[in-house]
Formats: structure tokens, C-alpha cells, sequence
């Protein structure tokens, strides 16, 4: 009998007095409280009739219950999947039809709202609270702490991690055992995680980041994590002191930024993770200068989890995802799926251990997108150095193709980025009677504000006519989603008639 995630990740742990979580208000959760509490959720979902391989769908606020009631899943061989709390009913309908889930799990105060779409599915509805209130809550507590995990093999689904939603509908990415825990072990051995570290934990624990990635190299190494229910800048620098490592979206790190106290506070930290969207060059930098730490910058999707990472040792290149994982093949290639020489840019695949069993449901999707041969075509657009870093260019959707030439946004937007008055900026394509499409850009100002015509001479110096913006836009923020991700589509509704 084997269980591949629950033997590497919680039984070493249990009876373990060490600390796994540090809750913000000084109260700590030990492994032993937790390995408990997992067991307590597999027997209360055995108890309400859940079979191994049956899915379980969760929209809960963060809380360590929220985390046992995922591992309590992976003990009981059911597949869970974790949605995003921003998502409406409506959407929620989407992800428990299409699961398949015979239970949904939601927050006490989303129950009346769901109540329609549990029904409509068949699931059954239980709610979860932060504050132990709710009806799972109370399952729990009367469950018994006597547990045998269930068998799994390697191959064997943990979980349905819907994508994000960026460039189009979500897509349930079948994520198996050895998937996740495989490229944990990688993780904690590349960025040097021991049973000493301490980490800051506010991403949501709906998404690969704060999940996978955190939680799992937390538990692989034993560590702790400090268990934020959201980034609060100003709470992450008080624990700064009492913590050794963050992982963190390219947002917190700007927030972070405009917090004077941060200097002093980070200098001592043994490392700062960023991923989930592109950090650009100016905060890596702008967070060197005032802190003395190089952000480490890594690469990965829900499909994969981590791909790419610069080094812990050695050059963390600014504007780069560094290279590629132990055990994890990374090539950039042509449309046919052959490689193009270094220093041009591509599509990029990647194949490993990590490469996800396909899209629940979605034979096509998944036939178009995971070659015989094993390699996954991310749909992201990079460029690999002759000293083998890859640099992210932008996704596939977002490439302009304007006249015939092939634009990329990540060209424009970094040059736009490095003059006086821009904050950032996001190029998208839209239709244009004559070339097709044509770039817009779409800028956020600093308090001083940007000189357009400058701005304009600077580009028509730099880059050649065909991508010049054609129309440029001042706005407050770009939109984003709750990861940091630019949502490009959105900006691309907005501006589709600029040229019409
Ligand atoms: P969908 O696939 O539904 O459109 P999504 O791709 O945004 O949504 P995720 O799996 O959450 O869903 O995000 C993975 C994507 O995030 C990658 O394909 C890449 O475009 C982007 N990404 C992740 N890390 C980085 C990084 N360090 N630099 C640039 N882009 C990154
Ligand atoms: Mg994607």
C-alpha cells in the first residue's frame, strides 16, 4: 500500500510537535495537529459516501482547514479541485458540471448563492469556515483520527487544477501524484529548503503557486509557513524578522516597495521567489538596491508546475526565468514542433515528470497541446540565451501579427517601460483595416506623467516602423487578475474599435 503524496509529505510528520503553520495572530497549528485533522477529513469524506477517484470541488477562504480538508483528499484518493473565491455562481455551475464533482464545498456566506448550483449538479453542499463554523467543520470534529490512507500509484489523478482563465476558458488540468511530488522534491532541493525555514505565505491556495509550489515545498521540507489569509504589505514586514523565504507575485513586490520599513526588514531573509506573471527588470533591481536580495524569478503553469528557474547559487538574471528544472527538458520550437536555434524566438515546450495527464474532458484540447512524444506546447513565446536562460517573451494569443510581421508586446512594453513618466505598460494588438492589426499601447503614468511626443521620437529612434503603436492610452491600472496577470484579453475588448 502506497500513497505517494501522503507518504513523502505528511507521514514523516506525524507526531511531529514542530510548528507547520504560524497563523498571523500568534496561534501555530503543529504537524501533528494537522496529519490529525487530514485524517479527520478523510474519514468524514468517506463518510459521506466518497469513493476513491470521485471529485470534490472547494471554493473556501484560506484557512488551515482548508488546507487539511486538500489533504484529507489526497489520503481518501479523491480528487479535489480548488476554485478561485473571486468566482461567481454562474462560473462555479461551469467547474462543478464539468468535474463531475459529487461534493462542493463552499464558504458559510456563498451557501445560499450556490445552493441552486450544487442542486443542479446532484453535488452535495457543505460549507467551511475560517472561524470552525460550518457544516464540514463539524463533520470534521467528530471524525475520527484513525486513518489508513488510501492507495494511489504514481499515475494515479490528485487533483483537476483549472488554468486561470487568461487566454480563454478554464481548462481542468489532470494533475497526477507523481506530478506534484516530484517537482516539490525538485523545488526544495533547487532553492535549498530545510526543516529551518520559515515561510511567508500570502498567495491564495486555490492556484499552483500558493498550493503546489508553497504548501508542498513547505511540507516536503518540513518547514513552516507563516499562513496569511491575503498580502497585506505592512503585516508580511512585520514577520520579516522571525522568517527566512517569500514566494510572491510580481505585485506584492512593487507593493513591497512602497514600504519604507522594507529595507531594514528584508535584508536578513535567505530568499525571495517571484512567478505567476513577469517581474519586470526595474523591480528586480529597484528591490536589490534597497534590499541587498536578488529576487529569484521562476516559471511555470498549472499544466506543469514549475518549469524553469534561475539559480540559488549563481546569476538570478533580471528579466530571464533562469533554466531549466533538474529533470525537466525545456526546447523552443517552430509551429511543427522542431527546434530553432538559440537566440530566436519560439514556442516553448517543455516535458518531464512534472507535464500534466491532459484536460479533463477535453481529448482535442489535449491531443493539440501534448505531443506523442511527450513534450507540452505551453503557448508561451521565449528565446533561450547560448548560456541556456530562457527569457519569456509573452504568450502566443498576445503576438501582434501586423502587415505580416510578427510583433512581440514584450519588445515594445520594455522600452516603453524605461521612460521617465511610465510606470508600466501593456501593447496589445487590435484589428486594423489595412495591416490586419496594429499595436496600441496602453500606459500607466507615475505622479509626473509621460511626454508622448517624447516618447514617440524614442520609439521612432529604437524600433523599426512596423511597430510603432499606432495609438497610445493613459490609464489608472491595468487590469490584472487575482495571480498579477495583465489581462490582455480584456484590454483588447476595450480597445478592439480603436482603428475601426
Ligand atoms: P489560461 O491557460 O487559462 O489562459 P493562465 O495560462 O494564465 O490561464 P496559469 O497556469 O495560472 O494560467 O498561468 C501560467 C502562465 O503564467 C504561463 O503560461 C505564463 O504565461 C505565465 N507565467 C508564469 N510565470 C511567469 C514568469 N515568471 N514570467 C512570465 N510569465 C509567467
Ligand atoms: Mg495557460
Amino acid at each position: 500500500m502506497s500513497n505517494p503524496l501522503f507518504d513523502r509529505m505528511l507521514l514523516p510528520h506525524q507526531a511531529s510537535s514542530a510548528v507547520f503553520l504560524h497563523l498571523p495572530d500568534g496561534e501555530t497549528v503543529t504537524y501533528d495537529t494537522f496529519v490529525r485533522r487530514t485524517a479527520q477529513c478523510a474519514n468524514a469524506l468517506a463518510r459521506m459516501g466518497l469513493r476513491p477517484g470521485d471529485r470534490l470541488a472547494l471554493q473556501v477562504d484560506k484557512s488551515p482547514d482548508a488546507l487539511a480538508l486538500i489533504f484529507g483528499c489526497i489520503r481518501a484518493g479523491i480528487v479535489f479541485l480548488p476554485l478561485n473565491t473571486a468566482y461567481t455562481a454562474d462560473e462555479i455551475a461551469y467547474f462543478v458540471e464539468n468535474s463531475g464533482a459529487r461534493v462542493l464545498v463552499c464558504a458559510p456566506d456563498r451557501s445560499t448563492d450556490l445552493a441552486a448550483v450544487a442542486a443542479a449538479c446532484s453535488a452535495r453542499l457543505e460549507t467551511l469556515g475560517t472561524d470552525g463554523h460550518g457544516t464540514m467543520n463539524t463533520l470534521l470534529d467528530t471524525a475520527s483520527e484513525m486513518h489508513d490512507p488510501v492507495h494511489r500509484d504514481p499515475d494515479d489523478i490528485a487533483a483537476f487544477l483549472y488554468t486561470s482563465g487568461t487566454t480563454g476558458r478554464s481548462k481542468g488540468a489532470m494533475l497526477s501524484h507523481d506530478n506534484l511530488l516530484s517537482n516539490a522534491l525538485t523545488l526544495v532541493d533547487h532553492w535549498r529548503f530545510t526543516a529551518d525555514d520559515v515561510l511567508l505565505h500570502a498567495l491564495p491556495i486555490f492556484h499552483t503557486h500558493g498550493l503546489f509550489v508553497a504548501t508542498n515545498v513547505t511540507l516536503a521540507a518540513g518547514a513552516s509557513m507563516v499562513f496569511f489569509p491575503k498580502f497585506d504589505a505592512g503585516r508580511l514586514i512585520d514577520w520579516m524578522p522571525r522568517a527566512t523565504a517569500m514566494m510572491g507575485v510580481p505585485t506584492f513586490y512593487t507593493r513591497l516597495l512602497d514600504e519604507p520599513r522594507l529595507d531594514a526588514a528584508a535584508a536578513d531573509m535567505r530568499l525571495f521567489i517571484s512567478g505567476s506573471a513577469p517581474l519586470l527588470a526595474d523591480t528586480h533591481r529597484a528591490f536589490e538596491a534597497r534590499t541587498g536580495q536578488r529576487i529569484l524569478e521562476r516559471y511555470g503553469m498549472t499544466e506543469t508546475n514549475m518549469n524553469t528557474s534561475n539559480p540559488y547559487d549563481g546569476d538570478r538574471r533580471a528579466g530571464t526565468v533562469g533554466l531549466p528544472l533538474p529533470g525537466v527538458e525545456v526546447r523552443v520550437c517552430d509551429a511543427d514542433g522542431a527546434e530553432l536555434p538559440r537566440g530566436e524566438i519560439g514556442t516553448l515546450e517543455v516535458r518531464g515528470p512534472n507535464v500534466f495527464k491532459g484536460y479533463w474532458q477535453m481529448p482535442e484540447k489535449t491531443a493539440a497541446e501534448l505531443r506523442a512524444n511527450g513534450f507540452f506546447i505551453t503557448g508561451d513565446l521565449a528565446l533561450q540565451s547560448d548560456d541556456g536562460y530562457i527569457t519569456i517573451v509573452g504568450r502566443g494569443k498576445d503576438l501582434i501579427i501586423s502587415g505580416g510581421y510578427n510583433i512581440y508586446p514584450k519588445e515594445i512594453e520594455s522600452l516603453l517601460d524605461d521612460q521617465p513618466g511610465i510606470l508600466e505598460s501593456a501593447v496589445i494588438g487590435a484589428p486594423h483595416p489595412d495591416f490586419g492589426e496594429s499595436p496600441v499601447a496602453v500606459l500607466v503614468a507615475d505622479d509626473a506623467g509621460p511626454d508622448l511626443d517624447a516618447i514617440q521620437r524614442t520609439v521612432t529612434a529604437k524600433l523599426a516602423r512596423f511597430k510603432h503603436p499606432r495609438h497610445y492610452v493613459i490609464v489608472d491600472a491595468l487590469p490584472r487578475n487575482t495571480m498579477g496577470k495583465v489581462q490582455k484579453a480584456a484590454l483588447r475588448e476595450t480597445y478592439r474599435d480603436i482603428f475601426a
